[in-house]
């Protein structure tokens, strides 16, 4: 069974794990995320690779305990084995030399951009992250980020680090600042970020990316709980996304399938955290 390697908190809730997996640490490509079930009772938590180590089989996974499951996954430690980890699921990013791409991430976002950005660094582009996060506590991997683009531009809702605001008012700076092209958007966070920067890049006619992350169960293209609505036509985010191109996205029904659950969800969670004692 994959064995955790290493535990890092990077923020008071959200935690970085590297996990033992040399055959997806081979073959994982930018934009592809693994299942894990914790246990045998344990339900499939979806998660994207935040990086891999091919020489040491290492996949690193930051996510943020924001359930009962990622609770509980929170919880493990060092050495502590998880039941399965399945992947590299979900097709890859489609990596192309275009100019200048601006890379957008959002709080937890943030954390699975670096890969993305390190290849279409590679494919030549200049690549433009912009980061933002609520306050300085919650901007992760920053240092990280900055070694593999062509600039970092930060900002927080409260101003504690970098421009005070959100990630889409930097966007819109540099969309209407028209000294430098941007010939493609591509961004992770939540749902609302991701709609918002596509309100912002849509009248501008660039082409922009957004990686979903829709409920999901089987994440083989199955039981087609993860589908969506993209330019009319009904997608699984497991199998067909989770990278979809965002003017298509129904966002509208992507966030009403998203809540759909919240009460069961709260309940759980609650349940777990007293098993915890954490709450
Ligand atoms: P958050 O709400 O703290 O937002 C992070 C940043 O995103 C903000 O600082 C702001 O810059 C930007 N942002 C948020 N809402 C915006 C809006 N309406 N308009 C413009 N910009 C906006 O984010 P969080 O608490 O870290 O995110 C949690 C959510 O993100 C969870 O629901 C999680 O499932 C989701 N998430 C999605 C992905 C993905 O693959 N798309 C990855 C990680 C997390």
């Amino acid at each position: 069974m994959p064995k955790i390697l290493s535990k890092e908190r990077l923020a008071s809730n959200i935690v970085q794990i590297e996990v033992e997996a040399p055959l997806i640490a081979k073959s994982a490509k930018p934009g592809q995320f693994v299942v894990l079930r914790i246990n045998e009772e344990g339900e499939r938590i979806p998660l994207t690779l935040a990086d891999k180590d091919t020489n040491t089989g290492k996949v690193t996974i930051i996510f943020q305990e924001a359930g009962a499951s990622t609770k509980l996954l929170g919880s493990l430690k060092v050495g502590d084995e998880i039941k399965n980890l399945l992947g590299p699921l979900g097709t890859p990013a489609h990596i192309n030399k275009v100019g200048h791409v601006v890379v957008v991430g959002g709080g937890v976002g943030i954390a699975e951009i670096y890969p993305a950005i390190k290849a279409y660094k590679e494919a030549g582009n200049q690549v433009t992250t912009i980061i933002g996060a609520r306050s300085k506590e919650l901007l992760l991997s920053e240092s990280k980020l900055r070694g593999v683009s062509s600039e970092v531009k930060v900002c927080t809702d409260d101003g504690s680090c970098g421009q005070k605001g959100f990630v889409t008012e930097i966007l819109k700076e540099m969309i209407e600042d028209h000294s430098k092209e941007i010939n493609l958007v591509y961004a992770v966070g939540p749902v609302p970020m991701m709609e918002a920067v596509c309100h912002v890049t849509a009248p501008a006619k660039i082409k922009t990316i957004v990686s979903l992350n829709p409920i999901m169960l089987d994440a083989t293209g199955m039981c087609g709980v993860c589908r969506v609505t993209v330019g009319g036509e009904t997608k699984f985010g497991c199998v067909d996304g989770p990278e979809f191109d965002g003017h298509l996205v129904d966002f509208k029904e992507l966030k009403a399938r998203l809540s759909a659950y919240k009460d069961k969800e709260q309940e759980s969670s609650n349940h777990v955290c007293k098993l915890l004692s954490k709450c």
